[in-house]
């Protein structure tokens, strides 16, 4: 039976970015009737600084908007990763299975540790092995995630491809990244080469989950293109990275093909598509900021929320850690 896992860091405010690339997707995954689990990676988080006080009332927006997206916390399991030991465990044990090279190969690593690699921590290093624990320590075979994971995902499998071998076992799936949809990879308004990320110093790159409707235009309005007029074919796209961004988030957020966006708006100049756009991302960010506002007015029905979703990942994985001990041959007593 197939089983979807996915998570989210609570490193900041959820951006556009995160909303197309993964959480709607997670929604109709979800609606499709699929065994769901979301977590808030609060293990994550921390690989860089968090603020004790921020990083709690981010872990909380973050689930707010999970459940204003239209995750249904009786339906999908929802909760945050510290809650459950079993992703610290095993992400441990997959540690001492992940190799160092394969590590240091890993852009995402690469491009926040920036020059000063020294200086990063330990655990920003080792990321992707705990990303492999979340996703197998509930035998999940199905991740749907942005383009920019696309690498880890590939690595997790060959985590578990390392360990079936070692321990000559059929233990660990093979795991399928579900990278679909016009928005796998929404870059920052004000650099096209970049992807939006909620921890870019510039908040005028994204577009947050949180802003007001005038902000969200003011931020379209300024965000960076070239001048030429929108193209009569997606072909006319090629080498404008602002301007198929601009129309790729259009298609996602109207639930259209690029190639019908640039249909439309053939021959159209920023000027007319820009405001287009912004009125699109109010009316379908809107309803979810109200939404979410409404349920930040009450912090512990949140964490009474991400308990029970903890206890429910628990029984998930308890059962699947206490094999992996078995089969790496430490004893368990009590
Ligand atoms: P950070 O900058 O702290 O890494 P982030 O914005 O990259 O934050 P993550 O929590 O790392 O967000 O990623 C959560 C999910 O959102 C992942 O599935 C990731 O692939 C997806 N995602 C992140 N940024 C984008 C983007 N620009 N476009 C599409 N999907 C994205
Ligand atoms: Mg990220």
């Amino acid at each position: 039976k197939p089983r979807i896992f996915s998570g989210i860091q609570p490193s900041g405010g959820l951006t556009l970015g995160n909303y197309l690339g993964a959480l709607k997707r997670f929604v109709e995954k979800q609606d499709e009737g699929i065994e769901t689990i979301y977590c808030l990676v609060d293990l994550h988080a921390i690989t860089v600084w968090q603020d004790p006080e921020r990083l709690r009332q981010q872990t909380r927006e973050g689930a707010a908007a999970f459940i204003a997206a239209g995750i249904d916390p009786k339906r999908s399991i929802l909760f945050n990763q510290s809650q459950v030991t079993a992703h610290a465990e095993l992400g441990w044990i997959f540690n001492c299975i992940a190799r160092m090279g394969w590590m240091s190969r890993m852009t995402q690593f690469k491009d926040k540790a920036g020059k000063n690699s020294e200086n990063v921590s330990l655990g920003l290093f080792a990321y992707p092995s705990l990303m492999a624990a979340d996703i197998l320590a509930y035998h999940a075979t199905m991740v749907p995630v942005g383009d920019d994971q696309k690498q880890h995902l590939e690595l997790c499998r060959d985590i578990a491809i390392k360990f079936n071998n070692d321990y000559k076992v059929d233990f660990f799936p093979v795991v399928e990244p579900l990278i679909e949809g016009a928005a796998t990879r929404v870059m920052s308004l004000r650099d096209g080469t970049k992807k939006m990320s909620k921890s870019d110093p510039s908040d005028q790159s994204r577009i947050n989950l949180t802003d007001d409707a005038d902000m969200i235009a003011q931020k379209i309005r300024k965000a960076k293109t070239d001048p030429e007029p929108l193209p009569e074919t997606l072909e006319g796209l090629k080498d404008r990275p602002e301007a198929k961004n601009l129309v790729n988030i259009y298609a996602a957020l109207a639930g259209m093909t690029p190639e019908a966006v640039v249909a439309e708006y053939a021959g159209a100049q920023f000027g007319t598509f820009k405001p287009k756009l912004a009125e699109l991302s109010v009316a379908k960010l809107s309803p979810i900021t109200t939404e979410m506002n409404r349920l930040m007015k009450d912090p512990a029905e949140i964490d009474r929320i991400l308990g029970q979703g903890a206890e429910r990942a628990d029984a998930i994985a308890q059962p699947i850690l206490a094999q992996v001990k078995d089969i790496v041959g430490m004893i368990r007593s009590r």
